[in-house]
């Protein structure tokens, strides 16, 4: 049963991540099942991992037949399920790059850094806003000071600009620069796009002062936005880019890819990962690449993200102002910070979805997702507004008449 099980969870789980209403049991597709056997349509694929839904038989066999086969070398051997991937990734990019491989989004961007510091320099210029991971070094560029404050200190010489502010990038990178880290589309912040052109003006700031220009796609990479990489819309190509949320369908994988000269700046020595690339990881990697391919998922996501954002638009649910970010990666913008509310009613109508921010509702489901459920989705999303929108103002009433009642229900986000 969910209590149970949650009641155990916290004896014996860090207390680091918010408070989890459900234990998820099983999945299939785009749908889960808890541990009192409800069923959801999954609209957060595990934060945008999940690109392949729950189960896929792809991955599945890619994982046992790797297993069946060789299951972990280390780095100090070539495995061919690495070689294969890197040489996929580096086509799919269209450039000339190298790989390195590691096991999560942080540590992808903890080489970026690495990478950045042997051009000779040290400074990095980050987003305000942006997400780029939790440990120490990515912490250093994330740039929401309270994640950074608790660990301070942390890396030198890291500046933060308004995401966004062309001339304050311009005006902030310089000869002592080493690498400009931007998410395309800010993620955690709450699927906040680039401005058209901001994306090229950082490249030309780069450009002008000798600095590498990185992308983290960690969120934003591996068909979430219709492309292969959200970078590709914009045709702008940075020096550095970052993966792993959707690389691995489920399996963690993280990968750092040098593009041109930028490939060849860490030497012998210089970094490596015991488990990183290692063969099963990579096959599932290589199943879930093919099946995007096989199953024509770039373009699924284009056309039924514009079908889900359209019908957000036309259910003009109360409260509803609009809805942000492009293909199946959406913010549902609320005009009061009821998103914590939006969340916990989808869930009880058989929605998960994620309330990334006080007035904005993640959607990053997987890329197997049915117009059928968009349709399911848009007709409960009215409901599931009103509902949200009670929850909400009764706190609010609660708050009001003074501190008689706990504020265990209060609307603290995670
Ligand atoms: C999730 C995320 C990370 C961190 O990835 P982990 O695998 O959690 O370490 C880094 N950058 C972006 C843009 C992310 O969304």
């Amino acid at each position: 049963m969910n209590a149970d099980l949650l009641d155990r969870r916290d004896a014996v789980i860090m207390a680091t991540y918010g408070r989890p209403s459900i234990a998820l049991t099983r999945g299939s597709g785009a749908h889960v099942w808890d541990a009192d056997g409800r069923e959801y349509v999954d609209l957060i694929a595990g934060v945008a991992v999940s690109v392949l839904g729950h189960c896929h038989p792809a991955v599945r066999a890619a994982v046992v037949a790797q297993l069946d086969t060789l299951g972990h070398t280390s780095n100090l051997y070539v495995n061919t399920p690495q070689l294969l991937l890197a040489e996929r990734l580096i086509e799919l990019l269209g450039v000339d790059g190298r790989a390195f491989f590691c096991n999560s989004g942080a540590e992808a961007n903890e080489t970026a850094i690495k990478i950045s510091r042997r051009t000779g320099r040290s400074e990095i210029i980050a987003a305000e806003g942006a997400f780029h991971g939790r440990t120490m070094g990515a912490l250093s560029i994330t740039g929401q000071p309270g994640k950074r404050a608790p660990f301070e200190p942390l890396l030198p010489g890291v500046r933060f600009v308004p995401h966004g502010d062309a001339d304050a990038l311009a005006a902030a990178v310089s000869e002592r620069t080493a690498a400009v880290f931007l998410e395309p589309t800010l993620g955690e912040a709450g699927v906040i796009p680039s401005p058209p052109g901001y994306l090229a003006a950082a490249r030309a700031a780069c450009d002008a002062h000798g600095a590498l220009l990185v992308f983290d796609e960690v969120q934003s990479g591996i068909g979430r936005t219709g492309a292969w990489f959200a970078h590709q819309t914009e045709g702008v190509v940075p020096d550095v880019i970052t993966l792993a949320k959707g690389l691995g369908g489920g399996l963690p994988i993280g990968v750092c890819i040098g593009i041109g000269a930028a490939g060849h700046l860490l030497r012998p020595g210089d970094h490596g990962s015991t488990f990183g690339g290692g063969p099963v990881v990579c096959s599932a990697a290589l199943a879930v690449l093919d099946t995007i391919v096989a199953e024509g998922l770039l373009e699924h996501a284009a056309v039924l993200g514009g079908a889900l954002r359209d019908g957000i638009v036309a259910a003009d649910a109360a409260g509803v102002t609009g809805v942000r970010g492009v293909g199946l990666w959406l913010a549902i913008e609320l005009d009061a910070p009821f998103a914590p509310e939006v969340e916990t009613a989808a869930r009880e109508a058989g929605f998960l979805v994620n309330a990334v921010a006080a007035n904005a509702v993640r959607l990053a489901p997987p890329l197997v997702l049915t117009p059928a459920d968009v349709d399911a989705f848009v007709a409960a999303l009215p409901g599931i507004a009103d509902r949200a929108r009670e929850t909400h103002a009764q706190g609010d009433r609660t708050a009001a008449t003074g501190p008689k009642k706990s504020d265990e229900g209060s609307k603290v986000s995670a």
